[in-house]
């Protein structure tokens, strides 16, 4: 079974019709880890594309913000005007869908799904506290996160030495292979399909291939200058409309 892992995607619709284009004939099956909505122009056609593709959709701190599960006054002032810009768009199917998405950390054929930490899905794993915090929550070597926006993730090696995994596909579409240990524990992170942190502004997602063991990190340019137009038009923040172009 080869799964094909999207996180992050925040309303960018041409980042993610060009990760599936890629993707195409390279899965069997979609998983997402969240924050489908929150950030870019086009929440409604995301959920609407992701939603009949998607075995399991976990949900993410924007998901649950946009329809009103959370309280927005916990993020900053851009994701927040964001955040009530969705909220506003949203069909009432789209909101309701939202609502009943599942927290994580859910369970799948041995591994595991969720939006922050399987410690909480809301938290960030950034540092090495959180890699343990996360490690020791969770008995299967297998777990796949996003919400850092930032591909790669954490290995915890069979002599319980962790370090991060660092995957730089530089060439666009062509995947970075991480292949599985069998003796170690991994929290993986595809990167973010709409909003990428890490410094490389191009969409960011995984496939997992569970027969071969392996993680294929994948990199692809998309039309960004769209994106960028159709939040203008919508009056979306500046600084979120130049983000997208820095990758940060
Ligand atoms: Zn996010």
């Amino acid at each position: 079974m080869r799964y094909l892992i999207l996180s992050d995607i925040h309303s960018n619709l041409e980042a993610l019709v060009k990760c599936l284009k890629l993707a195409e004939g390279r899965y069997d099956q979609v998983l997402c880890l969240g924050d489908l909505v929150g950030y870019g122009p086009d929440p409604n056609a995301v959920i609407e594309r992701v939603r009949p593709l998607a075995r399991i959709i976990v949900r993410g701190n924007h998901d649950k913000a946009c329809c009103g599960l959370m309280d927005p006054q916990e993020f900053n002032l851009l994701a927040r005007l964001a955040v009530d810009w969705t909220r506003g768009r949203l069909t009432p199917e789209n909101f309701e869908f939202l609502c009943n998405l599942p927290n994580g950390p859910v369970s799948i054929d041995g591994f595991e799904l969720v939006h922050g930490s399987p410690a909480d899905e809301d938290e960030y794993i950034f540092d090495s506290l959180e890699v343990i915090r996360a490690f020791s929550t969770v008995a299967s070597p297998l777990v796949f996160f996003g919400h850092t926006h930032v591909q790669g993730g954490f290995l915890l090696t069979a002599n319980h030495r962790f370090r991060p995994i660092r995957t730089s596909p530089e060439t666009d579409d062509e995947p970075v292979s991480l292949p599985l240990d069998g003796g170690a524990r991994y929290l993986i992170n595809p990167g973010s399909v709409g909003q990428p942190r890490d410094g490389d502004w191009r969409a960011g997602f995984a496939i997992f291939d569970a027969a071969a063991r392996r993680v294929d990190y994948y990199r692809t340019p998309y039309n960004l200058e769209i994106t960028q137009r159709k939040m203008r038009q919508e009056g979306l923040p500046e600084p979120l409309i130049r983000r997208l172009e820095a990758g940060h």
